[in-house]
């Protein structure tokens, strides 16, 4: 029996975890829990798996949390510290994070420092401070395994050569709703537009991340810190299917590919029973029932953010933190009607180009950098 935590696990990846620990509960224990504001799914989470101790970031939310489980013995923590503490006081193997955005990156690195597994799907914390994390994942022997289901493809393929074979990989991207959509009209794409994902069910954040693909941006910066790769060895290519979720090329030429029909389910399952595999409830892919699969050259005109995020993640340094802080403040003000979808990449170019570059920045320098892009962001909205 394994003992799971899950962050964030109100969430769109969150409950798919659930659903995963759900179909093999013979193997694996939830421990802990934890949720911003979302109580009442959380209750529920608590009556199905009984944790031993969650936490509830929205403290204010305690006396309903408590009425919705009163017969269980579970501690509830409170408070933004909450979900460090449970990572350090709850004994488990393994923590899926699925916390979304920079409020992911302590938690993250409270697990790699209690050297549990951590199953990262929280690419944020990467993006900001993957300086800081791989070295110290090395140093603690905590593990880290990918459940974005790019690098989990990558991950995967990896597994048939050896590592000093890999010559580069190919990221896929469904391109997202705007992926035929002409360039001139983008400004004027509404939210409930942007909102409606072709091929995948997530958050809303990520889901206006896949819209200008500032979600491959923040990716390719994933993969250059998890797989400890050159930015000339990662390509990105769309692919509207998402049947082929990305791809390794080996030295000899040779391209392994991972496949399956788009379901968050397969790349967190891998996580958890790595280097297993374990019987998974999913659908079967059938490739003669979908007959094409279709890939284009991606449009950085188009799509500056991909842009950035190559520049980003060729520059190194603090640049990454303040893409991601610089796009996390400009996609809330997208959710909240105050700016076009054209302006969020504009701002968050904006913001990199002013703020303060610091080549090898320690965790002072990225949470300065993360606080400047943030208030600087937010003045280019006023
Ligand atoms: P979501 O918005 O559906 O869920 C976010 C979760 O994080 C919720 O449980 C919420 O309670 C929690 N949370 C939010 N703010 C928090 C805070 N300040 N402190 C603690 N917890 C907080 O998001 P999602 O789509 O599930 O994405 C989660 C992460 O996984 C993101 O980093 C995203 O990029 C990544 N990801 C998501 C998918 C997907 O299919 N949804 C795929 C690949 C990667
Ligand atoms: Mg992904």
């Amino acid at each position: 029996m394994k003992n799971v935590i899950i962050l964030g696990s109100t969430g769109s990846v969150g409950t798919s975890a659930l659903e995963v620990v759900r179909n093999l509960r013979h193997q694996y224990k939830v421990v802990g829990l934890s949720a911003n504001s979302r109580w009442d799914l959380l209750a529920e989470q608590i009556n199905e798996f009984e944790p031993k101790s969650v936490s509830l970031v929205e403290g204010k939310w305690l006396d309903d949390l408590q009425k919705k489980v009163p017969e269980k013995s579970v501690r509830i923590r409170t408070g933004k510290e909450s979900v460090c503490e449970l990572i350090a006081q709850e004994d488990a193997d393994i923590v899926i994070s699925a916390i979304v955005g920079a409020a992911g990156l302590p938690a993250a690195i409270e697990v790699i420092k209690t050297g549990k597994t951590l199953a990262l799907a929280n690419k944020e914390a990467l993006v900001m401070a993957g300086n800081i994390i791989m070295p110290m994942a090395k140093e603690r022997g905590a593990q880290i395994l990918p459940v974005d289901s790019e690098h989990s493809a990558i991950f995967q393929a990896m597994m048939a050569g050896n590592r000093n074979e890999v010559k580069r990989v190919v990221i896929t991207a469904s391109g997202g709703p705007f992926c035929n959509h002409p360039k001139e009209k983008l400004s004027q794409v509404t939210l409930e537009e942007a909102l409606k994902h072709p091929t995948w069910q997530m958050g809303q954040k990520i889901t206006i991340d896949s819209a200008t693909l500032m979600n491959k941006a923040l990716e390719i910066i994933e993969a250059k810190w998890l797989f400890n790769l050159d930015t000339t060895q990662i390509d990105v290519i769309i692919h509207p299917e998402s049947i082929i979720h990305s791809l390794v090329e080996f030295c000899d030429g040779s391209v392994i590919a991972q496949m399956g029909l788009p379901s968050m389910k397969v790349p967190i399952q891998f996580a958890l029973t790595y280097p297993h595999r374990e019987n998974g409830n999913v659908q079967n892919l059938d490739l003669a029932k979908l007959a094409n699969l279709t890939f284009l050259q991606p449009d950085m005109d188009k799509f500056p953010a991909l842009k950035l995020g190559y520049e980003a993640a060729k520059e190194g340094g603090t640049n990454g933190v303040t893409l991601n802080a610089a796009n996390e403040v400009a996609v809330q003000a997208f959710l909240e009607r105050k700016i076009k979808f054209t302006d969020i990449a504009k701002l968050v170019d904006k913001v990199i180009q002013k703020h303060n570059f610091v080549q090898d920045p320690d965790m002072k320098d990225i949470m300065l950098a993360d606080d400047y892009a943030r208030k600087e962001t937010k003045k280019c909205l006023l």
